[in-house]
Order: structure tokens, then C-alpha cells, then sequence
């Protein structure tokens, strides 16, 4: 059977990339999700298991101990991870997964499973970033001048990634993911059981 396409998104916060997660869901509704682990509080919309399992950092490190994550990374003074097990059953029957991840789980996973396909969001210029960081109200002056540096050494990680998508706007930023993901489909290296099959049929 054909393996599933394993998908990962990332890059700097305020990027956009959690919204072309989403919109790429949405019009791509096959593909599964990855549920993290993590370290934070769960914010007061958020699901254990819908959003995050959200577990105590000693329940964290026994995990980390018995080898359950694909990649671990501490994300501003919190950990993430990827449950390993759930993503390779998927893999295994057939499922696309895609998951988001700061650019140091994204290296992990491309160092274990070199077949994944790696998108990096970026706005089109740091100018941008910064304004997008402002709009959202949310940061304070440190924190914005933390994320506008985390975003340079995000984007030195390059070689970590097949492809760059520069978020102009949302909808054509997801669109271009959405046609990544159908080329990385169509590909014929990922297609030679389904081809072998074809070809021993009458
Ligand atoms: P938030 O706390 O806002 O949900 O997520 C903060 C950051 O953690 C985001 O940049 C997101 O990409 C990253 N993140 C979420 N889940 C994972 C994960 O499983 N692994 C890694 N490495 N990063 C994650």
C-alpha cells in the first residue's frame, strides 16, 4: 500500500503559518492531524486531545525518557512534542499527516524521516514581520524584539527545508501549500508500489 505523505509546516511566529495550517485543513479535510504534547497551560478555549494533551513537565520527561517523541523542542520557556507512535500509524495506513512545529522540531524531524516534505511560512520581509507583530496587540516591546530575533535564526535553518512559501496574503499563501502538497502526491518515487501494481494488472 502507499505510505501516507508526512507534511510539516513551520517558521517564525507571526508568520501566518498556524492560519494557512488551518485554511490548508479545511480545503485538504483527508489529511490528519498530529495532536502535540505540551509543557503550557491550556488557554481557556482549548481541548485536551483536541488541541494539545497538555501534561506536567515530570510527565513530560518520563515520555522524553521512553523514546515516545519524533522531535521535542522548548518553545519561549515551554515544551512541545510530537507523539511518535499515532503519526507512523497513520503513516503506515496510507494517511497524510501534517503537523506544525517551531523550526528545531522541524530539523528533528527531517534528520529521522528524510521523505517528510518541510514548508517554511515567511512573511515577504522582516519590515512585515515586525508590522504584523505590532497588529496583533498581544506581544509587549521584549517580547516583540525576542521573536523579530528568533525569526532570523528560523529563517538560517533553511537548509532544513524543501520549500519557502512567503505569506503575501493567506488565501494564496494556503493555495500554494495545497499545490505543494498534490505535486508531493503526483510524484513518481512515491508512487512505485501503485505503478508496479499497474503494471502486473491485465
Ligand atoms: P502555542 O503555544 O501558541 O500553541 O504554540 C507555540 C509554538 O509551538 C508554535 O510556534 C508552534 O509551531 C510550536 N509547536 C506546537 N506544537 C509543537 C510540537 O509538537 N513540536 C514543536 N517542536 N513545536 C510545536
Amino acid at each position: 500500500m502507499k505510505k501516507g505523505l508526512l507534511i510539516v509546516i513551520s517558521g517564525p511566529s507571526g508568520a501566518g503559518k498556524g492560519t494557512i495550517y488551518n485554511m490548508v485543513l479545511e480545503r485538504m479535510p483527508q489529511i490528519r492531524k498530529s495532536i502535540s504534547v505540551t509543557t503550557r497551560n491550556p488557554r481557556p478555549n482549548e481541548v485536551e486531545g483536541v488541541h494539545y494533551y497538555f501534561k506536567s513537565v515530570h510527565e513530560y520527561q518520563q515520555m522524553i525518557a521512553s523514546g515516545d517523541f519524533l522531535e521535542t523542542a522548548e518553545v519561549y520557556n515551554n515544551f512541545y512534542g510530537t507523539p511518535k507512535a499515532p503519526v507512523f500509524d497513520m503513516l503506515a495506513k496510507g494517511e497524510d499527516v501534517m503537523f506544525e512545529v517551531d523550526t528545531i522540531g522541524a530539523q528533528q524531524i527531517k534528520k529521522k524521516y528524510a521523505e517528510c516534505v518541510s514548508i517554511f511560512i515567511m512573511t515577504p520581509s522582516f519590515a512585515e514581520l515586525e508590522r504584523r507583530l505590532r497588529a496583533r496587540n498581544t506581544e509587549t516591546e521584549d517580547s516583540i524584539r525576542t521573536r523579530l530575533g528568533s525569526a532570523r535564526r528560523e529563517l538560517g535553518r533553511y537548509e532544513t527545508f524543501d520549500y519557502i512559501v512567503f505569506n503575501d496574503t493567506a488565501e494564496t499563501a494556503a493555495q500554494h501549500v495545497v499545490d505543494i502538497i498534490e505535486a508531493e502526491r503526483a510524484k513518481m518515487k512515491r508512487n512505485l508500489t501503485v505503478v508496479q501494481e499497474l503494471l502486473q494488472s491485465k
